[in-house]
């Protein structure tokens, strides 16, 4: 295996070097490219292989015997050229991008936090119905429909109150197109998620590094941005990747806000 290599393979190496502790993490996209060619070459040098960027099946035997020895694995800190500049700082895109596709570590701030909690999510709109996802995508992105649409779109009026899913300390919080997403709230949660929160209209007095509560207000429905009428966006991230709604989500809490079965089959 080496660059430019793709599929469900590269996807199992970038995982096991993320649990080798290359850092920052490799998003698991499946596409041995240039980042995870530096993150070979350095858990190689580690492992006393040949840096050669290219994995053999011994080298990835020993990739794994590692990770089945004792002890917690050393970091090994690859360089990126993805890594913010230094003048981009909590508040910035910029840095809560670089969290979000797991390319800054967010331990210093997780630290604030506290223990990580693993639950359901609650709702981000009370009372917001979400549409399937497929039409989602449409609404969302009428106008670049070559864009993914890894979100789910809420339906609820303007001025519908939007609220944290979760315990969390604020990354973003700002007015402005943000690149289409309107007005946004992006949180980072105790267990390293991160959640988007796009469209909005009015937002809460949210400080970046400040924390809230679960359920805590945090703005309003709106339609900012590239949107075609008032609906929250809402994205989680993990492990530098979307991550599946249907996970963090109870299949309860989907069903009470009106989503039936086909509009759950369709979330990714
Ligand atoms: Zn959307």
């Amino acid at each position: 295996m080496d660059r430019g290599t793709a599929g469900e393979t590269v996807r199992q190496l970038q995982r096991l070097l993320n649990s080798l502790g290359v850092q920052p993490r490799l998003q698991v996209d499946g596409r041995f490219g240039a980042r995870t060619e530096t993150a070979v070459r350095a858990v190689q040098s580690q492992l006393g292989l040949t840096a050669s960027g290219v994995v053999s099946v011994s080298d990835r035997q020993r990739m794994q015997q590692r990770l089945a020895e004792a002890g917690a694995p050393q970091p090994v800190v690859i360089p990126t050229r993805a890594s913010p500049p230094p003048n981009a700082g909590l508040g910035s895109l910029l840095f809560a991008s670089a969290i979000m596709r797991g390319e800054t570590d967010p331990s210093t701030l997780l630290r604030t936090l506290g223990a990580p909690t693993r639950r359901p999510f609650a709702w981000p709109v009370p009372g917001g119905v979400p549409l399937p996802s497929r039409l989602a995508g449409y609404v969302r992105h009428g106008t670049l429909s070559h864009r993914p649409h890894k979100g789910i779109d809420i339906m609820a009026p303007r001025g519908s109150p939007v609220v944290a899913v979760e315990d969390g300390v604020v990354l973003f919080a700002r007015r402005g197109d943000n690149g289409g997403y309107g007005n946004m709230v992006i949180l980072l949660h105790p267990d390293g998620a991160c959640t988007r929160y796009a469209h909005l209209d009015t937002l809460a007095d949210l400080q970046p590094g400040q924390r809230v509560v679960r359920g805590a207000d945090l703005a309003t429905v709106g339609s900012t941005g590239l949107s075609r009428g008032p609906h929250l966006h809402f994205e989680i991230w993990q492990d530098g990747e979307w991550s599946s709604q249907r996970q963090r989500f109870s299949a309860e809490t989907l069903r009470a806000n009106g989503a039936t079965d086909a509009v759950i089959a369709s979330m990714t």
